[in-house]
């Protein structure tokens, strides 16, 4: 019987405690000429009623219970995504940052990119879907140390927001705090610093996508190489929990809820009218899929995960 099999000597330095705790954190796959990795930063926690805010009661609980979301919190993955294409590496997003109280079992970027054998100062190019802490947490290290030319792109509406010197009043209260730590980066980053509009062309292949509403200035990027288009969402649609079959239901992570609503119902739109490949900050690694049309909203429909090398 299995027990007996596993009790045997042979089997006893993979057994129980001491299987390892860990896998490398990236998933890595072709689009078209370009290789794309999702990387793993960990994984945080967000209260239950921050989401579906404006749903009917008995319909939200109905649906949470359904889908085994019933605790006062619920998980969110924070994947950034390398984009390797012939002339430049480029990380989008740069995970919650190392050592924040909030996030205990997020900040392993650093480690995850080791173990996709990319080293920081390879890095080109790091686009910033918007400021949010769980996507600017680890551009502290563009300056310090790391990302050491990595020139940091993200959209002129953004930047203006959380660079202004009243920005904190004009941010969500849960964000404020992150303000001036976000203001000296951006100082230190000077020259670094590339401000764009939507439709502009980030690097070959790489544009950017004005996708308003979870912030004023959130962008959504798109990636194209040999014919295949792969749309990066960011936080427009920020979770799989209910973004795609619910995607009028509000958070309180969106600035401006109803135009986080109306952009989230366009991009879904647009996902599948031109049945582009999606991947999202937030959703379950590898986070990488189609979207689906189904009754009045949306299905997401994960990947095969792919074997494109040989063994
Ligand atoms: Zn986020």
């Amino acid at each position: 019987m299995a027990a007996a099999g596993l009790a045997r000597p042979e089997h006893a330095a993979a057994a129980g405690s001491d299987l390892p705790a860990e896998a490398p954190g990236f998933y890595s796959f072709r689009l078209g000429e370009f290789r794309i990795a999702p990387v793993c930063d960990g994984v945080f926690h967000l209260p239950m009623n921050s989401i579906a805010t404006n749903a009917e009661p008995a319909a939200r609980k109905a649906y949470f219970d359904a889908h085994y979301m019933t605790a006062d919190i619920f998980q969110l993955q924070a994947n950034p995504l390398l984009v390797g294409s012939a002339e430049k590496l480029v990380l989008i997003d740069t995970g919650v940052g190392p050592a924040q109280d909030w996030a205990p079992t997020a900040g392993r970027l650093a480690k995850s990119l080791q173990d996709a054998g990319v080293a920081p100062a390879d890095i080109d190019v790091i686009v910033l879907t918007h400021c949010h802490g769980d996507h600017v947490g680890g551009l502290e290290a563009a300056v310090s140390e790391g990302f050491s030319k990595a020139e940091v792109v993200l959209s002129e509406t953004e930047l203006d927001l959380w660079n202004s010197p009243d920005a904190a009043s004009k941010v969500p209260d849960w964000a404020a705090p992150g303000v001036p730590a976000l203001q000296k980066t951006f100082a230190a980053l000077g020259d670094r610093l590339r401000p764009v509009k939507g439709g502009s062309e980030i690097v070959t292949g790489v544009m950017a996508l004005d996708t308003p509403g979870h912030t004023p200035g959130h962008m959504s990027v798109l990636v194209a190489s040999g014919g295949v288009t792969m749309l990066v969402t960011g936080d427009a649609l920020a979770n799989i929990h209910f973004a795609f079959d619910h995607p009028d239901w509000q958070m309180i992570w969106d600035h401006d809820r109803e135009l986080g609503v109306k952009t989230r119902k366009s991009l879904l739109d647009r996902a599948t009218h031109d049945r582009l490949l999606v991947t999202g900050y937030h959703y379950p690694f590898p986070g990488v899929g189609h979207v689906v049309k189904e009754g009045d909203g949306f299905r997401w429909l994960p990947a095969e995960w792919v074997w494109d090398r040989e063994t």
